[in-house]
């Protein structure tokens, strides 16, 4: 059987990987991104790159988005030249940024007038899992529409779950990332305090990151810190939006993340330092220094 089509929406550090792993898998692949500069590679080898996210859509049977943000997904999606005015009725759109629930659920709700099917898929993982095919997948959405998606997640995942209706998989990725973000903040502030101390930095280091606390989060971390090299895999800035958009979850459902509260300030003071295009582990630079 002939692989189905596939449009990617936004090539940035993620979309672009995952766009590069389905060429490279023999899917017919149309590519947009807001700025053209980034689909150059893929015209160069071979792909189709579409002027509109329309455009993109009417040339696939599958489309899937991987932008920043609410605002991102909605330009992509939405208006004459969006997706959903170019995506055949029957046709699977997946939604693979982190975004924020409630509008996850809204574009669930356009999609299925549009008679198309719609899963929230957001994704573990970074930027080497994403050119790999070896992301984590979480996804909402219909039973139906999870077993279509199966063929194209699993060239891109190494592990695909569905969790329940449209929204689980959203809401479970802000979980993942608050307390990623809580967890980054606090080590930021324990780097702080170990400079502030005059303890010996190196040992410490190697101490914490031996124990308990070492995460593969914190290894990470760890590894940026010791190359000091603080290029994006995920930027600080995105890290700064998903923590957001947690607690804003988490007053819906009626908890104040009292935890995250505190971790945005942190990041959002890493981003007035101009460090929002840095990877989030240069959350460190900042703690101390306001
Ligand atoms: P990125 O490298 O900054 O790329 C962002 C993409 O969104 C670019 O294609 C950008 O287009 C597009 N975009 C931004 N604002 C837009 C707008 N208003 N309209 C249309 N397109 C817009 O980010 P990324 O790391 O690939 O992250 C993409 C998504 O994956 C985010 O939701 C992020 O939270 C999530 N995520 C990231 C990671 C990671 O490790 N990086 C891991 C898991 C999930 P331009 O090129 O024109 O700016």
């Amino acid at each position: 059987m002939s692989k189905p089509r596939i449009a990617v929406l936004g090539l940035g550090i993620m979309g672009g990987g995952m766009a590069t792993r389905l060429f490279s898998q023999g899917f017919p692949l149309s590519v947009y991104n807001r700025s053209r500069e980034r689909a150059a590679k893929f015209e160069h080898a071979g792909a189709f790159v579409a002027a509109s996210p329309r455009e993109a859509a009417e040339r696939a049977d599958i489309v899937l988005s991987m932008v920043a943000d609410d605002a991102a997904s909605r330009s992509v999606w939405l208006g004459d030249e969006g997706a959903l005015a170019g995506a055949a009725p029957g046709s699977l759109l997946l939604e693979s940024s982190t975004l924020s629930v409630d509008w996850v659920r809204e574009l669930a709700s356009v999609a299925t007038e549009k008679q198309c099917e719609f899963l929230d898929a957001p994704v573990t993982g970074t930027k080497p899992h994403a050119a790999a095919g070896e992301l984590f997948f979480m996804v909402g959405g219909s039973t139906a529409g999870f077993e279509r998606a199966r063929e194209v997640l699993a060239v891109l995942g190494r592990e695909v779950v569905h969790l329940g209706p449209n929204g689980s998989g959203a809401l479970l990725k802000l979980i993942n990332n608050f307390v990623c973000g809580v967890q980054a903040a606090s080590f930021a502030e324990a780097m702080s305090l170990i400079r502030l101390s005059g303890l010996d930095r190196g040992k410490s280091i190697s101490v914490l990151a031996s124990s308990a606390l070492a995460s593969p989060l914190i290894k990470r971390m760890v590894t940026a810190m010791a190359a000091d090299d603080f290029s994006p895999n995920f930027p600080l800035k995105l890290m700064t939006k998903d923590i957001g958009y947690a607690i804003k979850e988490g007053a819906r459902c009626g908890l104040p993340l009292q935890t995250a509260a505190p971790a945005l300030e942190i990041f959002k003071g890493a981003v007035g330092q101009g460090l929002g295009d840095e990877d989030f582990s240069a959350v460190v630079k900042s703690v101390g220094k306001n």
